[in-house]
């Protein structure tokens, strides 16, 4: 793994992505890289820093990260504001919510909210490594109005046919012609054998925990099931 370094970041573009959701590109100038899934600790103050996951694929010098900013704490009030040009340091590459590439099982990826961010760079990491072994995409947002990225999501299902993605949202209105329900009500209805494959979950405690505890009862090993959790 690389070691993790302070770096200094400078915003490419920073765009509102839903109400809740914006998502801003960076550009660091040092040699910068990471495994996808990865996370920085942007600093605000000597004493304050906070999580964010790089949510495009390792990819030279430029990463875009997607963040919630209804708490809008200081990184929130941060990105709201980010122009281009504006600069922020954070210490990174972190954590090992990393994809096991040696291993011979199939792929399950389960986000919730923006845990979409490291799934992200690593769908596209999948994709870009062109292997042809079928993979899933399970993504959960409340409303309509949450929803951000289907598209993309969509037109890589129409280009890569081994990728799969459902999108579900748990409050949508009547109007919704998509999945609904949670993601955990779609991810149990695979018709092949759990234990075949291995699971990368993302997002909320909830769901992260109520996922986990639903695969150790199918007999998923706990060394196939690997988490970030956000909140
Ligand atoms: C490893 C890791 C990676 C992460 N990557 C991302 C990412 O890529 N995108 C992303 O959106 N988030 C990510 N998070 C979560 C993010 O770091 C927190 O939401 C962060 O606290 C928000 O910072 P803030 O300064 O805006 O608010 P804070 O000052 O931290 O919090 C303000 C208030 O909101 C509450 N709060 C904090 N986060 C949430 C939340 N998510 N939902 C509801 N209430 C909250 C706090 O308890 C506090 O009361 C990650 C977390 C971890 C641990």
């Amino acid at each position: 793994m690389i070691p993790p370094k302070r770096y200094k970041a400078t915003v490419v573009f920073n765009k509102e992505l839903s109400s809740k959701v914006y998502v801003c590109r960076f550009r660091v100038d040092d040699d910068f890289s990471y495994s996808a899934g990865q996370y920085g600790s942007f600093i605000l103050e000597p004493t304050v820093r906070r999580n964010l996951s790089f949510a495009t694929p390792p990819n030279g010098k430029e990463f875009e990260i997607c963040a919630d900013v209804t708490p809008m704490g200081p990184i929130s009030t941060w990105l709201v504001g980010a122009k281009p040009g504006d600069t922020i340091e954070f210490i990174g590459p972190l954590g090992k919510f990393i994809v096991d590439h040696e291993s011979p099982r199939k792929k399950i990826f389960i986000a919730t909210g923006t845990g979409i961010g490291p799934v992200r760079s690593q769908v596209l990491d999948e994709i870009r490594s062109s292997k042809y072994e079928q993979f899933w995409l399970y993504w959960g947002l409340r409303f309509e109005d949450d929803v951000f990225w289907d598209d993309e999501f969509r037109g890589l299902t129409a280009s890569n046919p081994h990728f799969h993605y459902t999108l579900t949202l748990s409050k949508p209105t009547i109007a919704w012609k998509g999945v609904d329900g949670r993601v955990t009500d779609h991810l149990f209805d695979q018709k092949e054998q759990l234990s075949n494959f291995d699971f990368y979950l993302c997002g909320s405690r909830e769901m992260v925990n109520d996922v986990t505890n639903r695969l150790l009862e199918k007999n998923v090993q706990k060394e196939q099931i690997k988490t970030e959790l956000f909140y």
